[in-house]
This record gives C-alpha cells, structure tokens and sequence, in this order.
C-alpha cells in the first residue's frame, strides 16, 4: 500500500517507545493515527509494520501505510493506521467509573476473540493483550499493538523472545519457558478481570517483581471479581489455567455460553460523544490546535524532581506507593548501543524513600530516559537512579529488541512505572 501524504495532528497516546498523533489524509481528508518513533530507534516499529500490513480483519486495527519524515530536524519513522475514536479499552472502563457491565465485558470479549482467532489463524501470538492495546473503534474493538506480537513457527528450534506486560503474563511466559498461543488466552482472561474491577489482576500484590514470581511459581490463579455471573467465572476459569494445554482455545472459547449469549446483544458501544471530544474529521473543532500538546498535566509548582516523579507514578506525597497499575506518558529506557547486557530478574525490590544524591554510576552511562518532557534526563540523574540492588529490566531497546538493565533503588516509583510497562526479553537472556 502507498503511503498517503499527511498531516501530523495532536498527540493521542504515548506508549514505552513510540508517540501517537492524529494525521489528516489530504487525499480523502480522514483521520488516520500515525504512531511515529525516531528512525534510528525505529525496529520495533517497522516490524510491526510489516506484520499490521499483512492482516485485513475488522478486529484488528488496519494498516494504513508508512513512512519517514524530518521533523524538527529529526527523522521519525511512521506507521499509519486506522483511528479508533473510543480510545482504549482501558480509557472506556475508567470513563465508565471502573467497570463494565457484565453484558458489555461479554461483547467486547467477543470481539477481542474474534480479533485473536483471526491472528492464531495466521499462526501469529499477539503477546500482549490487555486492555491499553484494545482500542474501540466506532465499529467495535480493534486489537493494537503488535510491536511484541510472534510467528509460531513449529520448524524453527530457536527459543523466541519473551515479550508482554508482567501483570498479564502467564505462569508459562513469567517462567520464561514459552509464550504460545495460550498466553493470549490467559491474557484475554486478565482483560476480563480489568474490565470487570477497573484494574489488571493481581491487585493485593505489591509490585510486579513479586507479581512474576508467584504467577510463574505459586498455584495461584488470579481471583474473579465476585459480582460477575457464574457463567462469566466459568468462562475465566477456562483462561486462567496454569497450565497452557488446559487453558481452552480461542475458537473454543468463542463457542462458551458467556459469549455465545452475547452474539445477539451487540454491543451497547459508549458513542464517541459520550466519552471523547475526538475528531471525525480535518473540518472538526479545532483539531490541529493542540499540536504537540503533553497528556499529563501536572503541578508547576512541584520543582523537585522526586516529587514529580511522584506525582506522574499516581502516588501523593504522603504515600510511598505508586499507582503503577498505569502506564501512559512514561518512560522508554534505552542503553547505548554496545550494552549487551542480560537480563536477570533478581529478588525483591528494597522500597526506599526517593529522592538522595547518589550520583549515576559509569555504567549507566548510555541510559536515557524519554518522557514526556516533564522529567528531564538531568532530573533522573540529580534524583539518582543508581545503585545495586536491582539488576533487572526492562523495556525496549529498540534497535536491538534487547533488555537492558535498570540499577536503581531509590527511583522505586520510576522503576514501578517501567515495569508496568512492557518487558521484551532477548533469546539471548533466557537462557
Ligand atoms: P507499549 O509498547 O507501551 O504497549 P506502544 O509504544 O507500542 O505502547 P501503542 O500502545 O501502540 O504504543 O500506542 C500508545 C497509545 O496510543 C495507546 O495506548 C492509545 O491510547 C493510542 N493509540 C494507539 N493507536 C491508536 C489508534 N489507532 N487510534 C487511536 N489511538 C491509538
């Protein structure tokens, strides 16, 4: 597909690596999302490129093209896609007031299976299912994000990389033993339970370090919220085996009462004026004024680095825990290219006051810290984000789909965030 000429609109969502705007076809004058990263840290994006480009399903969000332009004296790479105008599916549930009603978790759900039984028949795990990668679209949900998503390929004996966000992960994938199409179907069942309760599952956990460890060794499964019908448990339990040759299939479960008895109820969609002022086309209010716009809005009066970070992780300044259950306008954390460095999950985190002067250690240099502007590389270094506790990571290194690790112990809330975020793991780092 060529790639229309456009216009670059407000931003509408961040993620761990890349910024996503609006953008005005000239052409045909629709509203397209255009989710842009800088070239040089562009892979992941241009893999999720060429997987988006080859799927047509209503559920999937659609390709729209691609390509690179030199903004501000940079070059960004620019994936266009189809733009879903209800937002997340997480944005839904909290504009709902934390949750969904039993019949609308069950429409949704569908679809959300439909999208995946349309991927798995392409032989491709989404790896990522959640409810920040669900968009809904003024005709139903669209699955987003594949930047993790992974070819089964039976042939091929080399272990792929595990990739996902830890609360949704499955026992199997927090093991590091395999992410197969299963995965997605325990990730399904811990979108249900965000639908219902407003949060991912796990919610008496403390952070996702402990999160990984009990998904992947206790016998715990996450609990269904209480109020759902027990069709809706049954449907759960179903996605919430521990072990993946348990859990049922998509097309299995497409077939299960909690969906099938919504097959008729289409979806009671919030409409898009309802729940977003967003634009349907380049002639509505006022679309191109925000351009550039940052999501957060947060206190200018708060000068001191830690209480900014304090304040984008969701926590006061008289409470310690973050709310790392979010995860918009973060952090992407990336080393200089020559890190090689694996990852190792190690041991709890020590939860210490924030803030001190320890300085960067040596080999942090190469780590930089993007965010939406509100907290500047200088902050993370003045803050201190240092320290040996910790040797874990985190994110995307986007040119290398590498791990890289975090020291740290006092940014405990900064390090929460992060890890609320995504983990990729390197083949490299499995074994
Ligand atoms: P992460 O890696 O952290 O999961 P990402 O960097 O891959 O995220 P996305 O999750 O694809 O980025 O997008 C970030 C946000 O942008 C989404 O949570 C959503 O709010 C918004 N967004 C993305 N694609 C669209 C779209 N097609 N239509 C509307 N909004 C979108």
């Amino acid at each position: 597909m060529g790639t229309c000429q456009w216009t670059r609109g407000r931003v509408i969502g961040r993620g761990s690596s890349a910024t996503v705007s609006l953008a005005s076809d000239h052409q045909t004058g629709k509203i397209l999302a255009v989710k842009s990263v800088e070239l040089a840290y562009a892979e992941l994006l241009q893999r999720e490129q060429r997987i988006l480009s080859l799927f047509d399903c209503p559920h999937i969000v659609a390709y729209a093209g691609h390509d690179v332009t030199f903004e501000n004296g940079k070059h960004f790479y620019n994936l266009l896609m189809e733009y879903a105008d209800g937002g997340t599916l997480t944005d839904t549930i909290q504009r709902q007031g934390g949750r969904l009603e039993e019949s609308l978790i069950g429409s949704y759900t569908r679809e959300i299976l439909q999208g995946l039984s349309y991927l798995h028949s392409k032989r491709l795990v989404h790896c990522d299912i959640k409810g920040r990668n669900v968009l809904i679209g003024s005709n139903g949900v669209k699955i987003a994000d594949l930047g993790c998503a992974k070819w089964i390929d039976v042939s091929s004996t080399t272990k792929a990389p595990i990739a996902g966000t830890p609360l949704y992960m499955a026992p199997e994938v927090a093991r590091r033993e395999e992410q197969g199409f299963p995965a997605d179907i325990w990730a399904v069942g811990c979108t249900v339970i965000e639908m219902a309760t407003g949060r991912p599952p796990w919610p008496d956990v403390v952070d996702p370090i402990t999160a990984l460890y009990r998904i992947a060794h206790s016998i715990d499964v996450p609990e269904s919220p209480r109020w759902l019908s027990e069709q809706a448990k049954d449907f759960l339990s179903k996605c919430l085996k521990r072990r993946p040759e348990e859990r049922w299939t998509v097309d299995m479960l497409l077939k299960h009462p909690f969906i099938v008895g919504e097959s008729n109820c289409p979806p009671k969609q919030v409409t898009v004026s309802q729940i977003t002022n967003s634009p349907k086309s380049t002639l509505d209010h006022n679309i191109w004024d925000s351009f550039g716009e940052d999501q957060i809005h947060i206190d200018p009066s708060n000068n001191s680095p830690a209480e900014r970070i304090q304040q984008l992780s969701g926590g006061s300044s008289s409470s310690r825990m973050p709310d790392w259950t979010g995860e918009g306008n973060w952090v992407s954390v990336r080393r200089s290219e020559e890190d090689e460095n694996s990852l190792e999950l190690e041991g709890q985190i020590p939860v210490e006051e924030m803030g001190g002067s320890d300085s960067v250690r040596d080999s942090d240099e190469g780590m930089r810290f993007r965010t939406s502007s509100l907290i500047e590389e200088s902050d993370v270094h003045s803050s201190s984000m240092s320290d040996k506790y910790v040797e874990m990571i985190v994110i995307q290194s986007v040119r290398k789909d590498l791990l890289s690790p975090v020291n740290t112990s006092k940014n405990f809330c900064l390090l929460m965030k992060i890890l609320s975020t995504k983990i990729m793991c390197s083949a490299k780092s499995i074994s």
